[in-house]
């Protein structure tokens, strides 16, 4: 086929072939056939045009790619770094030599290259800036620098062809949904409004936004290390160099700008936020941490093993309900807690004892190994925990080796007050569960308040509240303080703490009716007034709080949708109900839950599909109401599970026998066996109504429809 000279060449340098690759034609299509099949016949070819060509990118960034596809880094960097010696400014080659750097030497190293790349590279080649960019994102998660790694994923998505736009999406979606990392780094940061006097630095302020917007951190930070040096007292310039800093993976200067930021801005809250995005950063570099670790011992004997550890009362096997999982390859045999005192036979509520270690017993598996027991505990209590193990096991314990034992994770030492696991005897319920944690959590915050923190030097939040001077950085540490509790799996309201320390609350923020709420710091929404958002922003705010996972705020959220009958619908009503069930039973509310059960169930009444929905949400509101095994509405809910359903779907019965089995309330299976067998026992009846059910509870009758 001929090529047509005036066509953009087929090198993608976007200049006509006529001017630009004609005379290599035939060779390039040459060497494109070959480059799969037989790369070392297109590199010798490469190399010998290179040559004669020595002007010709295309060449040079090909043979680097078949290069560096074999291994060899070196010759490839030798390679592209000659050419760029002839042609500093030929934005693919600068785009390939950064890529090698990248793998060989890490981001840390190759940043002025990786950034001149990017810098010459984003107008024509969007595609090369945006695989690089995801590239550094994952060595930035690898280096714990949450704030780096979004924001190179932001980079990539707005940098990205259309056929990989969508994959970085759900890469981005992914990250924004790891617990792990504190919530704030996994939404957006927005760099402050500046103001300045002069002309001059306008323009510098310009310029680094600019080169912020193609992910050149380092330049955008020098080019503002300059203006706080002309303007020490701007705030705004302060925050946005700490943010600079921060996207850049420099954590600690990052954390410097953003206190001083917190110690100028004039605004209070958003000096809290910038003061609490320091304290975060340096949370996360702090050596001031402790350890969850993995002691691996090797067994012998699994059954005489497990018999031995069910007969002592420290080990306290859990129910699983699944015999399948494997870990590390093999099959689990069994999984117990080690706990702080044995277990009662007759477990009392109020003195249930702590796990000190989760210990999983593995079965032998021909590629993975032996039998062995992992016993995972923090490092302080780990040795406890396996002497214990060795004492009961003894001679079915191997003797320790080296190596057998792994960090799994590194916390703030800040987490380690609301670090606690609570034996979950049987026969309990969750409900009894979360207002033990509730009253552990009230307990932990009384203590957090007199307890030194680091980010006050040292001093304890109510004593460095007695200072006005220090409001600022105590505000700022209760912005922290959220963050931790959420990571340790707890919204608690924090205005009591606030109270207490004299810190003003957080003032709702004025929100534009055309503003997005996605793009909202998340440090930020504590402060959303939902009730004067527009539907569309409820929306999108109950969708980001679902994706981040934060109680307390979904709760405001929901709250607000279900009262917007427009909102609700466009939502969806049975999505939102249910999403309201779940804060409502976070929060043991069961007449609230129970509301949502009845909405859904009205909500779904003429759906094609009602029958199948209707099960779903009986189901979850048996699961729901199995957190407390004396719920008073269960036999009724049960009753009318078994009239509705096992007739029509045989399978079912076996799958609610399971679920009372798991959730400890076997007192309840009775409820399942025909109506004539129980009539007189627990079944409700309209008539029959004598049963204390009359105090709560009664706004949804199971049966009703
Ligand atoms: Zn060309």
């Amino acid at each position: 086929m001929a090529h047509d000279p005036y066509a953009p060449c087929i090198c993608g340098n976007g200049k006509k072939l006529k001017f630009c690759c004609q005379d290599i034609l035939s060779d390039m299509i040459r060497i494109e056939k070959l480059i799969d099949n037989q790369p070392d016949a297109a590199e010798k070819l490469l190399r010998s045009l290179l040559k004669k060509h020595d002007d010709k990118e295309v060449l040079v960034t090909q043979l680097a790619s078949i290069l560096t596809r074999k291994g060899e880094f070196e010759e490839a960097r030798t390679q592209l770094v000659d050419f760029l010696k002839r042609h500093p400014d030929e934005p693919r080659a600068l785009l390939a030599l950064a890529d090698v750097c990248i793998t060989t030497q890490g981001f840390g190293a190759t940043r002025r290259i990786v950034h001149r790349a990017f810098q010459l590279g984003a107008r024509q080649f969007p595609a090369g800036v945006a695989m690089l960019a995801s590239r550094i994102a994952g060595q930035m998660a690898q280096a714990g620098c949450a704030m780096s790694v979004r924001e190179h994923l932001a980079l990539a998505v707005r940098m990205s062809p259309p056929d990989r736009r969508n994959s970085l999406l759900m890469q981005l979606a992914n990250f924004e949904s790891q617990r792990t990392i504190p919530y704030p780094f996994r939404g957006r940061f927005a760099l402050l409004p500046v103001e300045l006097e002069d002309p001059q630095l306008q323009k510098e302020d310009v310029r680094a936004r600019k080169v912020s917007q193609i992910g050149c951190w380092e330049p955008a930070a020098i080019l503002y290390s300059r203006l706080v040096e002309k303007c020490p007292e701007n705030g705004a310039l302060w925050y946005n160099l700490g943010l600079f800093r921060a996207w850049d993976g420099r954590l600690k200067e990052a954390a410097e700008a953003l206190h001083k930021a917190g110690s100028v801005l004039e605004d209070f809250d958003s000096a809290v936020e910038a003061e609490a995005l320091a304290q975060l950063i340096d949370l996360e570099i702090s050596q001031d941490n402790y350890a969850i670790v993995q002691e691996t011992v090797n067994v012998s004997s699994v059954s005489e093993l497990l018999t031995r550890m069910d007969a002592a009362g420290r080990f306290a096997r859990v129910q699983s309900s699944n015999n399948e999982d494997q870990v590390e390859g093999s099959r689990v045999a069994a999984e117990f807690e080690f706990l702080t005192e044995e277990a009662a036979e007759k477990p009392d509520p109020a003195q249930l004892p702590d796990v000190i270690a989760d210990i999983t017993i593995l079965d032998s598996d021909e590629n993975s190994g032996g039998p062995r027991a992992l016993i995972v505990a923090l490092e302080d209590d780990v040795e406890k925990a396996i002497s214990a193990f060795r004492e009961l096991a003894e001679d079915l314990a191997a003797e320790p080796e080296e190596g057998s034992r792994n960090q799994l994770s590194r916390m703030p030492s800040q987490c380690r007050l609301f670090d606690w696991k609570i034996h979950h005897a049987d026969g309990i319920g969750s409900s009894r569960f979360r207002e033990l944690d509730q009253e552990r959590l009230a307990n932990a915050l009384q203590n957090w308040l007199s307890s030194p923190l680091a980010a006050l030097g040292d001093a304890s939040p109510a004593d460095a509240a007695k200072d006005d001077d220090n409001k600022v950085r105590v505000g700022g540490s209760v912005l922290t303080l959220d963050v931790i509790c959420n990571r340790m799996g707890y919204d608690p309201d924090l205005s009591g703490v606030r109270e207490q320390l004299g810190v003003t609350p957080p003032a709702p923020m004025p929100i534009d009716e055309s503003s997005s709420i996605t793009s909202l710091p998340l440090l930020q929404f504590g402060r959303v007034a939902e009730t004067d958002l527009t539907d569309e922003q409820v929306i999108e705010f109950t969708n980001r709080i679902t994706l981040v996972r934060h109680l307390r705020l979904l709760e405001r959220a929901v709250e607000e949708l279900v009262k917007r009958p427009a909102a609700l619908e466009q939502f969806t009503p049975m999505r939102g109900h249910l999403l309201r069930a779940t804060v409502a039973r976070e929060k043991n509310d069961m007449q609230t839950a129970s509301e949502c059960f009845e909405a859904a169930r009205n909500a779904i009444a003429d759906d094609p599909d009602a029958f199948r929905t209707r099960l779903e949400l009986d189901i979850r509101e048996l699961s729901c109401r199995l957190d407390n095994p004396h719920d008073e509405e269960l036999p009724g809910l049960l009753e009318g599970i078994r009239d509705r359903y096992f007739v029509k779907i045989p399978e079912i019965e076996d799958v609610i026998r399971e679920e009372l089995e798991n959730s400890g309330c076997v007192h309840l299976l009775d409820q399942l066996a025909p109506v004539t067998a129980t009539s007189k026992d627990g079944v409700w009846t309209p008539e029959g109504e004598s049963e204390p059910a009359e105090g709560g509870g009664k706004l949804w009758m199971p049966g009703d429809s």
